[in-house]
């Protein structure tokens, strides 16, 4: 991501938390509620699209997640995604014009056709919202500290991610290479 929009994430990220009060381990449902938003189980999404997002009023919006996402970490995951389609390509809460002229919001199917650039920067705001550098950093620091090594795994449960998003993360932010 270019770093204009990656710094201007970033401050969004910080500024939201503070404001929304957002407090480790995450609720992300009651984040989008307070967003104006809403979460919606939706049998009807293509196979292998594991969520969509759409504008639904002036102020209001719409994430629909497949039921069939069957962990907990993908659920997660999922919300955190769309809400960086909201943030970065319909200019929700950050680019009132664009907002304002947006109609609707197709994701694409990923998973399925392989990722766009906006997948990428779909998912590379999940993973800076839900494993912030600092904490994770931390995490592992003690995790080492305390037994020796570092599982995958167990960050995954921390901060309630697909294990392939730690591993992606931890290169990002130079822990490993
Ligand atoms: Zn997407």
């Amino acid at each position: 991501m270019e770093e204009v929009k990656y710094k201007k994430m970033q401050k969004w990220i910080n500024n939201s938390k503070n404001k929304h009060e957002l407090k480790f381990p995450y609720d992300l449902e009651n984040f989008v509620r307070s967003l104006n938003g809403e979460i919606q189980n939706n049998e009807n999404l293509e196979a292998g699209v594991y969520g969509s997002i759409e504008k639904i009023s002036d102020k209001k919006f719409k994430i629909s997640i497949n039921p069939l996402v069957f962990s907990a970490q993908e659920r997660t995951f999922t919300i955190a995604h769309e809400i960086g389609h909201l943030i970065l390509h319909m200019g929700y809460d950050i680019d009132p014009k664009k907002w304002e002229n947006i109609d609707s919001y197709k994701d694409s199917p990923y998973y399925r056709f392989g990722y766009s650039q906006e997948e990428d920067e779909a998912d590379e705001f999940a993973r800076n919202f839900l494993m912030p550098e600092s904490e994770v950093q931390n995490f592992i620091q003690e995790m080492s500290n305390r037994s020796g090594q570092v599982l995958v795994s167990d960050v995954a449960e921390k901060f309630s991610v697909p294990n392939k998003q730690v591993l992606i993360r931890v290169k990002e932010l130079g822990i490993i290479d």
